[in-house]
């Protein structure tokens, strides 16, 4: 068996645009990812489902791994042949252990690369409207440890840290804050030097205090911080509150959960993330196409029997039209017939295949899909509706009750997919603004069917349309429905209540 080989890579500091293009490509590829609990929650949401995920760090409970374990996992994945990918936060050379893990590799010539990552060092106090450097205050800056390998080793030298004059950043030091201000002071740095602590730098939850020296540890503790936390000391913490910048993004410390099909999610996502959201894609639903469908081969087979295709998702045009392609047709074989969407994203969906479509309801639902089509339906014409088993009964019922023939092809399924990857606890914290974004009934079914929490009163649901928003106060959710049936509109209702919020 061919050995396979170990990528150490570097995950940044949890927001998922701080992961480099080098490092999202591995993990999309990989056979095997060993994970941490310091890699972004929206980092592990881009895992495509069928990697075997290790999870070594302390999430939901689970004990650690112990380092040597982690070590050995590596070496055997490896051996196995398989892609190995171990996912660290930010850097994996700094203080990341990184090259503990290459030792056993090394000696059994096991293939590796390593994949630098953003320091939280560098990048928690960035987004805190911290430089670490700056030409006015200081000439270097330094990061240290504020964990102690061995109880008896000698502490960090205080008094050389202090000459330096630079910028001091700890990392791991949330435990000895109270220590390690009082070494400097008692070294002879200034009490009002300004100092700040930053937690859970880069995601919606992020926070700081910045203070001085000698009340740094005093106010962190009222503010009750909390790991993961950096500690920053020196002239450029007096920088913060001009250069501060995440809060004033429109959607800056909202976190914003996206339950749409994976395929679906990313221009939503990206948007989100554009206006400063934190993105958690939830793919609650997964449209998978129907492999041997005789239905729909046969209806192609005869489709210039039909006056109309009728289409009522994008997941509906993709399929229909990848079986035509298949059938060893193309879209020529639609020359005389006539097209209906049921609302702009099928639309574009259809666009994008380079056609038109001659009907499409003013409102996006399957009611007045139906009611736009007995308006110009004309007798005689068939429509042929290629869409999800489990399509919507509204429309068929009025297509039965105006006389117009139909052939209705289930071609799609919605299966629900489950994510162990987000935990339901991220959506309950209560310190962080979070709205979930439901496109569909079947989006808030799936959210539901995945979370399974007793009380749902706490979430905030955003909809598009009054059927989804209707599911969602269901389930005891509060929910507000964007004006229009779009995603542009449902981006400015999460707009408008963030800023409501705040
Ligand atoms: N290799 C990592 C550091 C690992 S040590 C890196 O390069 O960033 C773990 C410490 O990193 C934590 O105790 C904390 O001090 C810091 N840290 C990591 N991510 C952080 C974040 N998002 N916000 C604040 N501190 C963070």
């Amino acid at each position: 068996m061919p050995t396979g080989k170990v990528w150490l890579v570097g995950a940044g500091p949890s927001d998922a645009g701080l992961l480099t293009l080098k490092a999202k490509g591995l993990i999309q590829n990989a056979d095997v990812i060993l994970y941490d609990s310091l890699v972004g929650d929206a980092i592990l949401g881009m895992i495509p489902p069928g990697v075997k995920l290790i999870n070594v760090g302390k999430r939901a409970g689970h004990a650690v791994m112990q380092q040597d374990q982690i070590n050995r996992t590596l070496l055997n994945e490896a051996q196995n042949g398989k892609k190995v990918v171990r996912l660290k936060g930010g850097d994996p050379f700094v203080f990341g252990r990184g090259g503990e893990e290459l030792e056993l590799l090394a000696e059994h010539r096991i293939p590796f690369e390593v994949v630098p990552g953003v320091t939280s060092a560098f990048a928690v106090p960035a987004y805190a409207g911290i430089p670490v450097t700056h030409r006015d205050f200081c000439s270097s800056v330094h990061v240290i440890t504020g964990h102690k390998k061995d109880a008896d080793k000698p502490d960090v030298d205080f008094d050389a840290l202090v000459k330096l004059d630079g910028t001091l950043i700890f990392l791991m030091g949330l435990g000895a804050l109270g220590h390690i201000c009082a070494g400097l002071l008692n070294a002879g740095m200034r009490p009002d030097m300004p100092a700040a602590v930053l937690e859970k730098g880069t995601t919606a939850a992020q926070r700081r205090v910045v203070s001085t020296l000698e009340r740094l540890a005093d106010e962190t503790k009222r503010q009750q911080i909390k790991t993961p936390a950096i500690i920053i000391i020196g002239r450029v913490c007096s920088l913060s509150d001009t250069f501060s910048w995440t809060g004033k993004r429109p959607l800056g410390g909202a976190r914003v959960v996206v339950t749409r099909p994976r395929k679906l999610a990313s221009r939503l996502s990206a948007r989100l993330r554009e206006l400063g959201a934190e993105v958690l894609e939830l793919p609650a639903i997964e449209t998978v196409a129907i492999g041997e469908n005789a239905g729909l081969t046969d209806a192609i087979r005869k489709l210039k029997t039909y006056g109309w295709v009728v289409f009522t998702s994008q997941a509906g045009v993709d399929v229909f039209f990848n079986k035509l392609f298949e059938s060893g047709t193309d879209i020529r074989t639609l020359d005389g017939i006539k097209i209906a969407a049921i609302g702009s994203a099928t639309e574009m969906a259809l666009n994008k295949r380079g056609l038109l479509s001659d009907c499409v309801p003013r409102t996006y639902d399957s009611v007045h899909l139906g009611t736009a089509l007995a308006e110009v339906v004309k007798p005689g014409e068939r429509l042929l509706i290629p869409r999800a088993r489990i399509g919507s009964k509204e429309l068929t019922e009025l297509l039965d009750r105006h006389g117009i023939p139909y052939d209705d092809i289930p071609v799609y399924d919605t299966v629900l997919e489950t994510n162990d990857l987000i935990k339901p606890e991220l959506l309950f914290e209560d310190t962080v603004e979070t709205y979930v974004a439901f496109t569909s009934a079947s989006t808030v079914r799936g959210f539901i069917g995945i979370t399974g929490a007793a009380d749902y009163s706490r979430i905030k649901a955003v909809c598009i349309g009054e059927q989804t928003a209707a599911e969602a106060r269901k389930h005891g959710m509060h929910a507000a429905v964007s004006e229009e049936i779009t995603i542009d509109s449902l981006t400015e209702k999460i707009i408008q209540l963030h800023t409501t919020e705040r």
